[in-house]
């Protein structure tokens, strides 16, 4: 596979520059993540047809109903984990595209990724590849059931709305780690909730009105 990684026109590292600055308008502040929003090509993640797109403020199809996140939001739920430091493991559930694997797989030691579409997954994989990020390990499954056999996890980074907070990921959450997640119904109203896992319980705080896709069970 041969990827245009540097970008012309719409995909320029000018234009991406130019979608950084409007994640600053809209209150991101943690320079990390702007930095690395800033060097990492989005479009190369979307199909061709949709390149000229891809540094819009908005979630972009990627096949089988699903979409890449807003950069809004990836900024967003990628800064919320980060606040409490530099992390060293972190389990993203809903691989999608890849994109959000690729900003956080710059800012972490290594992240396990899990994602029930394996065509989305093999892709991903590719395009991860690629970009030469090696510090990343996926998994076929069900997130509802998180990756246990690499847990504790400092960090865990849900892409799709459930009802609640699936309860294997809160036990595969380290002490002091946090999840984030939204949580709500599907087309309806989603909260994005970040949850501490304390020595004695967990807290919950509720952040803001998104919009994601389903949390499904099983693969496909
Ligand atoms: N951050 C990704 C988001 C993709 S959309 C991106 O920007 O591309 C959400 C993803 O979560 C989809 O790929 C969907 O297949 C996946 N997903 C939904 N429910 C899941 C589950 N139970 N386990 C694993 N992945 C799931």
């Amino acid at each position: 596979m041969t990827l245009d990684l540097q970008g012309i026109g719409m995909t320029s590292p000018r234009t991406r520059k130019r979608m950084v600055q409007r994640l600053e308008e809209q209150g991101i502040t943690d320079n990390s993540v702007l930095e690395v929003m800033r060097n990492t090509p989005r479009h190369i993640f979307v199909d061709e047809a949709l390149a000229s797109r891809a540094y819009e403020d908005t979630a972009l199809p990627i096949g089988f109903n699903q979409t890449i996140s807003q950069p809004y939001i990836v900024a967003r739920m990628t800064e919320l984990l980060l606040l409490s430091g530099r992390l060293s493991k972190i389990l993203e559930i809903g691989t999608g595209c890849g994109y959000q694997t690729a900003i956080l797989a710059q800012l972490v030691d290594h992240v396990y990724s899990v994602e029930r579409i394996l065509a989305l997954q093999k892709k991903a994989k590719d395009i991860l590849w690629n970009l030469k990020l090696k510090n990343i390990s996926y998994l076929y499954g069900d997130g509802n059931l998180g990756w246990a056999d690499y847990a504790p996890f400092d960090g865990i980074l849900v892409a799709a709305a459930a009802d609640e907070v699936p309860e294997s990921l809160l036990q595969q959450l380290a002490i002091g780690g946090v999840l984030v997640m939204p949580v709500g119904e599907a087309g309806g109203l989603q909260i994005l909730q970040r949850v501490t896992r304390t020595s004695i319980n967990y807290k919950t705080e509720y952040l803001e009105a998104v919009s994601f896709v389903p949390f499904l069970p099983g693969k496909e």
